[in-house]
């Protein structure tokens, strides 16, 4: 494998960039390689600079859901283009967006776009405390809700990856007002949730964890999440930004039945391009700037480009059976990895749920961020680079997920799962 223009690429990069990347999971630091620089990407295939290809599982952190440069989402950006890129007024693009997400995602009235999935869960818990008039924010151990100062505790992937609790330059007068504790904990939860109920304004929860490797709730932890912030009156924050239109096009509260108070989205949403958006019930909506008192704003919230691409992936998604054939193919996918996994004695743990899956090496089931935490990222590293010169790309962290997309075809995932077993070989030997 050549990496020469990538090693070129990333030297004269770091001269201006710190570390060489806009986010710091594509340094590649823990799987102990360098970042490779992309070049093009098409279907389930991404290209870099010297001319490798790879077969993708990373899906850009989640938005790729069609694959790359899908003809009708490149279309769409491009006939838009033509019209200029922004205005700072409203277009009828955004209303239709609107509309669409609306009608799809079963808890939304009313819905607000911005640039990004961080801005996205910084203004919903904004709302929050505006809409309850108090401060404090619950979230869960190993959950990432971006980079927000109140998130910044115990905060998955990016953080773990480089190995800090949290972040200097996060004053302790904000994160005081943050509370994390375990996933999948009810006791803790309840505990929590009633010993500090006038002090809460909102619990934020990823309703599958993406951001710890894949981590499924447990059923009645949902639930019972649901219930107490409800009998409390505490807002309940679903933060959809991975899973919204990933596990049903109503995203995971439709694929569980738990209506939150307030959705986080973005990724999918997007299209490939820059879109965040939070909603909910109209009447704490309609606490937001300018019918209410919570501001929040955007110089390019609701870009013609952005909504332009994020119509066109939520039109192909809104299909019939579109989600019926990724699940089918990724349960196909998933059940053959969990048979390698098994044979090649390889202690690994598989947790997955629609197309998304993580493959955890430890030998004891992983439910929280706890049990991620013994899984051996050495092991990973190495199959990481053995995966990548094998032409295949997976998440260059062992906390991430692995996406399936609609363009993941059989070849290229039997050619994944050749890869995969001849990985597994190497390091049982
Ligand atoms: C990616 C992610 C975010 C942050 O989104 P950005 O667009 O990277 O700011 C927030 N929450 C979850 C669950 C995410 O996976």
């Amino acid at each position: 494998m050549k990496t020469e223009q990538s090693g070129l690429f990333f030297s004269r990069a770091k001269k201006v960039i710190p570390g060489g990347v806009n986010s710091p999971v594509r340094a590649c630091k823990s799987v102990g390689c360098d970042p490779l620089f992309i070049q093009s990407a098409n279907g389930c295939m991404v290209t870099d600079v010297d001319g490798n290809s790879y077969i993708d599982f990373v899906g850009s952190w989640g938005p790729m859901i069609l694959g790359h440069a899908h003809p009708d989402v490149i279309e769409a950006i491009s006939n838009v283009a033509q019209r200029g890129t922004s205005f700072g007024a409203p277009t009828p693009l955004e209303i239709e967006l609107a509309e669409l997400v609306c009608d799809s995602v079963p808890s939304l009235e009313k819905v607000r776009f911005v640039s990004s999935g961080t801005e996205a869960t910084m203004s919903a818990v904004r709302l929050a405390r505006g809409y309850t008039g108090r401060n404090m924010v619950v979230k869960f151990d190993g959950c990432y809700h971006g980079h927000a100062d109140s998130f910044l505790v115990k905060a998955g992937s990016g953080i773990i990856t480089l190995g800090i609790p949290g972040s200097p330059g996060v004053p302790e007068d904000i994160v005081k007002n943050t509370l994390s504790i375990p996933y999948n904990n009810i006791d803790e939860l309840e505990k929590t949730l009633r010993a500090r109920t006038t002090d809460i304004a909102c619990v934020i929860v990823e309703p599958v964890a993406g951001n710890m490797g894949v981590v499924v709730p447990e059923i009645d932890f949902l639930q019972t999440l649901r219930a107490l912030t409800a009998e409390l009156g505490i807002i309940l924050i679903f933060d959809e930004v991975i899973t919204g239109f990933r596990l049903a096009l109503g995203g995971a509260q439709e694929r569980f039945g738990i209506m939150p108070d307030l959705t986080c989205l973005g990724k999918i949403i997007g299209g490939g391009l820059p879109v965040g958006a939070y909603g909910g019930k109209q009447e704490i909506m309609d606490q937001v700037a300018p019918d209410g008192p919570v501001y929040q704003a955007g110089t390019l919230s609701g870009n013609p480009l952005a909504m332009a691409a994020g119509l066109a992936m939520l039109k192909v998604v809104r299909r019939p059976n579109f989600y019926a054939e990724l699940e089918e193919k990724s349960d196909w996918f998933a059940g053959k990895l969990a048979r390698l996994a098994e044979n090649a004695d390889v202690p690994t743990v598989l947790n997955r749920i629609g197309s998304m899956m993580t493959c955890f090496f430890t030998d004891a089931p992983v439910r929280d961020f706890t049990t991620a935490m013994k899984a051996d990222t050495e092991l990973y590293g190495r199959h990481f680079r053995q995966m990548l010169a094998g032409g295949v790309w997976l998440a260059p962290s062992q906390f991430e997920a692995a996406f399936i997309s609609a363009a993941h075809d059989r070849t290229c995932m039997k050619k994944a799962l050749t890869e995969i077993e001849s990985s597994f070989k190497k390091i049982s030997a």
